[in-house]
C-alpha cells in the first residue's frame, strides 16, 4: 500500500504515520524529516532547504524529488510506504504519479485556527528531538533528557501563517486532483490523535483487505 497523508501543516499527519508504522509496518516518510536530517548534517541540499524553511516558504521541488526518489528505492519501501508531506500541489502530485502508484490520499481536514493553537503549544527537545504540547504541560524540561524545550523556528507564527498562506492556495488543486482518481479518503481531525486514528485505520484496513483480494 502507497499512502499519502494529505492536510495543512500542523494538522498532525506525523503522529498518524507513527501509528499507521506501528500497526501496518508501512515506514513513514516524511520530507520534513528528510530536510531536518540533511540540515543537521548541513549537506549542501540541507544549506539550501534551510534558508526556505526559516522563512516559511517551500523548498522547490527539484532537490525534494531528488531526495524522495533516493529513499523510496529502498528495500523498506517494497510493500508500500506513509508519504507525509508530499506532494503539496500539483505539479508534484503528476511528477510523483511517474515515480511510484498512490493507492490513497488520506487527507486530515482541521480548521486553521486549530492549527495555530497547536503550533503555538508545540515545543520540542533541542536534544532528543521529543515534540510536547505545551497545553496542560507545566514544565519546561523534557522528560527523557532534562534539557530545556525550546519553540522550533517554523512554529513561530508568522511562519505558520506565512506557510498556512501558501497551503490553501496549494491544496485545492491538489484535492481535486485526488478526487477525480477516486483515491481521496477524507478524515476529519478528532479531538486526539488516537481519536484521529480509529478513521484513518479504517480506511486502511478496507484497503489492505481489498488488495489482499
Ligand atoms: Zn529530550
Amino acid at each position: 500500500m502507497n499512502i499519502v497523508l494529505f492536510g495543512a501543516p500542523g494538522s498532525g499527519k506525523g503522529s498518524q504515520a507513527t501509528r499507521i508504522n506501528k500497526k501496518y509496518n508501512l515506514p513513514h516518510i516524511s520530507t520534513g524529516d528528510l530536510f531536518r536530517e540533511n540540515i543537521n548534517n548541513n549537506t549542501p541540499l540541507g544549506v539550501i532547504a534551510k534558508e526556505f524553511i526559516n522563512r516559511g516558504e517551500l523548498v522547490p521541488d527539484e532537490p525534494v524529488f531528488e531526495i524522495l526518489k533516493n529513499r523510496l528505492a529502498l528495500p523498506d519501501c517494497k510493500n508500500g510506504y506513509v508519504l507525509d508531506g508530499f506532494p503539496r500541489n500539483l505539479a508534484q502530485a503528476i511528477e510523483l504519479e511517474k515515480i511510484s502508484k498512490i493507492d490513497a490520499v488520506i487527507f486530515i481536514d482541521v480548521s486553521m485556527s486549530e492549527i495555530e493553537i497547536r503550533a503555538i503549544n508545540r515545543k520540542i527537545c533541542p536534544t532528543c528531538g521529543k515534540i510536547y504540547s505545551m497545553v496542560e504541560r507545566y514544565t519546561q524540561v523534557c522528560d527523557d533528557c532534562g534539557s530545556d524545550l525550546i519553540q522550533r523556528e517554523d512554529d513561530k507564527i508568522d511562519v505558520v501563517r506565512n506557510r498556512i498562506k501558501t497551503y490553501l492556495s496549494q491544496s485545492e488543486p491538489l484535492i481535486k486532483y485526488y478526487r477525480d482518481r477516486k483515491i481521496l479518503k477524507t478524515v476529519l481531525s478528532g479531538n486526539s490523535a488516537d481519536e484521529t486514528f480509529v478513521e484513518v485505520d479504517k480506511i486502511l484496513s478496507n484497503l489492505s483487505k481489498k488488495s489482499r483480494n
